[in-house]
């Protein structure tokens, strides 16, 4: 019949995607807006435009462009490091047994190593054209500030991050990489700011939070001259420039005439899955074809499966835009699990509202689960995986075993994030019986569910 599916479906660098693919035009329901914590309406432009690049905020704003032109400075650096493969897993396959067909995306062929880049250099794009001088930002373990110290680089902008101390004091590695890209890093909570000068006081000791950081990197956006805050996933604007993996996705398999029946992604603040369902998801919502789509994340913080869907602040600071998400609160402190890039108490926009409207499903499952799949798909595929990536990995392993008992061949795509070179103290953990599975208890959940605004239509 049709010709044999290579290992890897590479597409051509002018098969690229030229426009962003925005679901929001798509949904009947929109996503709820943001809102100004101290009067509790939707946010305007005028509001959001002292902290957010102008585009930006209008692509934040926007629900009813489904495509949006990729400008094409953006395009030519996308053709640094795009398109992306599109790998058959032949081996895994083989190696489970399974009647399944195995895809996945790979986003982590990149010097950033991981997806963050689509983002990155769209909005420092953004902020160059508007004559900016730099960007602020924060970063935990650090896969979103060394992708955006990359961009800022290519486009000759400033870089500040606050880089969560912790992470700032154990991974060099990562923090040296910013630097070799002329980013300055700065550990929170500072002394740089008034909040980080408040927090230091009040905790004397802290090796800080990403919620922290954040407050940190608003500030000094907002406290500068010619500065804007950006931010790596959950916003609108980060799934819409993320689109562009589903995209490629979409193009690579349409190229065979395959069509998956399952999508899988890891989800912390949802940008790669949305990005990755995108123009599956857009099918979807305009009812010509049908997709199981399933976000997973980590037991020990499971914003979809045991969280709120209501409105609460982006960041411990409380100085964010209310977003109504699944949350866990922003109070909730997750217990130290290794995916860093899962760990945000919250959940985008969009992908709640799908979530709520039963058009996509989420799962949850334990660290070591997670790095048993990881190493096992290392050792079959070649690729040393993130440990975000692996929670994906994890439950693709995990259906195409399924198809093995029941003889279903379903064709399974998932998401491949990024590579794990920088992690592997957690792998190290797991190679030594040390690491530990910690599931909240509905008594830990609801100290963060404490933290969640409490306002007329909002968790009373
Ligand atoms: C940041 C990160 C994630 C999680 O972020 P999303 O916005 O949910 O996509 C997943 N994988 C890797 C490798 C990351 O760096």
């Amino acid at each position: 019949m049709s010709e044999k599916i290579p290992y890897k479906i590479y597409l051509n660098e002018n098969e690229i995607p030229a426009t962003w693919y925005n679901m929001r035009a798509d949904m009947k329901k929109k996503p709820a807006p943001l809102l100004n914590p101290a009067t509790h309406q939707p946010l305007t432009a005028e509001e959001l435009t002292p902290v957010f690049c102008e585009e930006l905020v209008a692509q934040e704003l926007d629900d009813s462009t489904a495509y949006v032109p990729i400008p094409q400075e953006i395009q030519d650096f996308y053709k640094m490091y795009r398109p992306s493969p599109l790998v058959r897993a032949y081996c895994l396959e083989k190696e489970l047994d399974t009647p399944a067909k195995i895809y996945y995306k790979f986003e982590g062929n990149n010097t950033s190593g991981s997806h963050k880049l689509n983002s990155a250099i769209a909005q420092a794009y953004y902020a160059k054209k508007q004559g900016l001088k730099g960007v602020t930002t924060e970063t935990g373990a650090g896969q979103w500030g060394t992708a955006l110290s990359m961009a800022c680089s290519y486009f000759g902008l400033d870089c500040q991050v606050y880089m969560v101390k912790v992470s700032y004091e154990q991974k060099p590695f990562r923090r040296e990489v910013m630097r070799t890209y002329g980013a300055s890093v700065t550990p929170s909570p500072s002394p740089t700011t008034e909040v980080g000068r408040k927090i230091l006081e009040k905790f004397p000791g802290t090796t800080g939070s990403l919620g922290c950081a954040i407050s940190e990197a608003v500030e000094a956006a907002t406290s500068k001259e010619g500065y804007r805050y950006v931010l790596g996933s959950v916003l609108n604007q980060v799934l819409l420039h993320q689109s562009v993996i589903g995209l490629e996705t979409k193009a690579a398999l349409d190229k065979y005439g395959v069509k998956p029946d399952m999508i899988i992604g890891c989800a912390g603040g949802g940008s790669n899955l949305g990005g990755l369902i995108a123009p599956f998801m857009g099918q979807k919502l305009r009812g010509e074809a049908d997709y199981q789509i399933i976000a997973v994340e980590p037991a020990s913080c499971p914003s979809f499966t045991r969280g709120k869907y209501v409105y609460d602040f982006c960041d411990t600071g409380m100085i964010c835009p209310l977003a109504k998400m699944y949350t866990l609160g922003n109070g909730f402190i997750p217990s130290a699990n290794h995916a860093g890039g899962l760990r945000f108490h919250g959940m985008s926009t969009i992908l709640s509202e799908l979530y709520d409207q039963g058009l996509m499903e989420a799962v949850s499952v334990e660290q070591t689960s997670v790095f048993e799949a990881a190493e096992r798909f290392a050792r079959i595929e070649g690729i040393l995986p993130a440990p975000e990536s692996s929670h994906a990995i994890k439950v693709a392993m995990d259906e195409a075993l399924k198809c093995k008992e029941t003889g279903e061949e379903k064709t399974i795509v998932f998401g491949l994030t990024g590579t794990g070179y920088f992690d592997m103290v957690a792998y190290e953990q797991f190679h030594n019986g040390t690491m530990t599975d910690y599931i909240p208890t509905d008594e830990d959940l609801q100290k963060g569910f404490e933290s969640i605004p409490r306002f007329p239509g909002n968790m009373e």
